[in-house]
């Protein structure tokens, strides 16, 4: 047997024996300052999330919108789109529903909201607008009553950060009346497009105009007869340093060389008339001043597009998750097996916990994405907002195939909307930038706290996702 010799083993080298005491974070108490010591900064601002009194009225108006309104003709707008003629159009009467909506809303007010402090004066804070987006995200066409849907949302942001006068006028004014639809063409069949830096299609100058030729894949929205405008990512200087090889462009849909190859399905599905279609681009010429910000300027952009746009899809989730549980309990509580109802049997009640548990972590960290972007400004807050991405489609795709467990059959059928939300969310962990490269940047701001190489304090502003 061992004796206790009173002596106490030291730790080896780069342990502490103080391993209880936190790192300094400052006072985070009396300090407005932002608190170093992790990789998701902060302020105390931050500490508030509640919504401002201006918005509550709001997100009031909006639930009631959408139960007047929106609720009553969702059934209908999918039963008459079902034996459309045009596979690739609206039936008689979809569009007529669609417009009657967004002209009430907009008669109410409940527009746009999704543009912070934009120079248009419409707009809430990103803290707001993630309560009002978390009801949108509960049924399918909320968001585009109210000119909230993607991809218009990070189009229309990018074109009102930094869109000249003329394309403000020629395209932004007509998104923002929810007259037209629009694409956001990145990615690439050939190459890995999660890294910006890849993408290939080429722009070259030829006297005052852009010859464009490439390939692009999965531009969601571009089979919408709607869709007129599309931001296209193309290279304009093969030769310069990484990351100013990248332009984004203007290209109108209808312009001469602009080819639909064909639709990409998802899980088997071409989600016409939207779509995400595989283009084909043949010395595509569009004039000189079509160019976003300016020649190779395209990873900037991309900077702005890492901002409230990127935690729509995040906010209106948390949506989809709760209507996902409410479905769950009603459908656990109203059928019986082996003598009760199914929400008691098995770890059922387990699962329904750990959902609700889920959702508040997840609505915590979304309202605190939002919140540091309103603080700390969309670069700083870059960070907070891949760590959104990282976290919420993968949990709320657990919570809704959940749901579908506890319907039986019937809940991969037809008969509820539960199995459209959930590849709709698992989409998501790629359509959004991939789940890694979100953990990529996330892991790299952590590891930046703790060491002085080089490599692992690049800013993640090197490695994005246009989505
Ligand atoms: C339904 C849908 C809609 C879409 N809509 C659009 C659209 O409108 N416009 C558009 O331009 N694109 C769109 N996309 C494309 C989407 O943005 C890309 O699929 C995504 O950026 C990934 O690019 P990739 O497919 O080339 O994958 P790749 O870049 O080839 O990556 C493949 C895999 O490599 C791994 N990986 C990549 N980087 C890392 C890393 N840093 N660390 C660890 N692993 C990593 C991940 O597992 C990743 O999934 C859509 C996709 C889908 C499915």
């Amino acid at each position: 047997m061992r004796r206790y010799l009173g002596i106490e083993p030291a730790p080896p080298p780069g342990l502490s024996l103080d391993s209880g005491t936190p790192r300094d974070f400052g006072d985070i108490h009396s300090t407005g300052a932002v608190m170093p010591g992790t990789a998701l900064p902060s302020t105390d601002a931050m500490f508030n999330l509640a919504m401002s009194e201006k918005a509550r009225p709001l997100l009031d108006q909006v639930v009631a919108f959408i139960a007047k309104h929106v609720e009553p003709i969702t059934d209908e707008f999918f039963r008459l789109g079902r034996n459309r003629a045009d596979h690739w159009g609206w039936a008689p009467g979809q569009l007529e529903l669609l417009d009657d909506a967004k002209a009430s809303a907009k008669e109410q007010g409940l527009w746009n909201f999704f543009l912070p402090d934009a120079g248009t004066g419409e707009g809430l804070s990103n803290l707001d607008y993630a309560y009002i987006a978390a009801e949108l995200g509960k049924n399918p066409l909320a968001s585009e009553c109210l000119n909230c849907s993607a991809p218009d949302t990070g189009n229309m942001e990018v074109l009102e950060r930094v869109g000249t006068p003329q394309q403000k006028e020629r395209w932004l004014k007509p998104l923002l009346n929810g007259e037209i639809r629009s694409a956001y063409a990145m990615t690439e069949p050939d190459v890995a497009s999660s890294d910006a830096k890849n993408i290939r299609a080429e722009a070259l100058l030829d006297g005052e105009e852009w010859v464009i030729n490439g390939e692009k894949y999965y531009i969601s929205g571009a089979g919408d007869p709607r869709c007129k405008i599309m931001i296209t990512m193309v290279q304009t200087s093969p030769d310069g340093p990484p990351h100013r090889r990248q332009s984004q462009i203007l290209v109108p849909t209808d312009t001469e060389g602009v080819e639909i190859v064909g639709p990409m399905h998802v899980f088997g599905h071409d989600d016409a008339p939207h779509g995400h279609m595989h283009l084909r681009l043949t010395n595509v010429r569009v004039p000189k001043d079509n160019v976003l910000l300016g020649i190779g300027r395209g990873f900037e952009i991309s900077q702005v597009r890492l901002g409230p746009g990127r935690i729509h899809h995040c906010m209106r989730s948390i949506g989809a998750a709760e209507r996902a549980l409410d479905l769950m309990v009603e459908r656990g509580l109203s059928r019986e097996a082996f003598g009760k109802p199914i929400a008691h049997l098995g770890k059922n009640m387990e699962v329904i916990s750990r959902a609700r548990i889920d959702i508040e972590a997840m609505r915590m960290m979304v309202l605190k994405g939002a919140k540091a972007m309103d603080e700390l400004g969309n670069a700083e807050a870059r960070v907070w907002v891949s760590a959104v991405k990282a976290m919420v489609p993968e949990r709320v795709c657990t919570i809704i195939d959940q749901a579908m467990q506890i319907h039986g059959a019937t809940g991969i059928s037809q008969w509820t909307p539960l199995a459209g939300m959930y590849t709709a969310q698992r989409t998501l962990r790629l359509a959004d930038g991939p789940d890694e490269v979100h953990h990529y940047v996330v892991g790299r701001a952590e590891l930046a706290n703790h060491t002085t190489s080089e490599s692992d304090r690049v800013g993640d502003g090197r490695i994005f996702s246009g989505a």
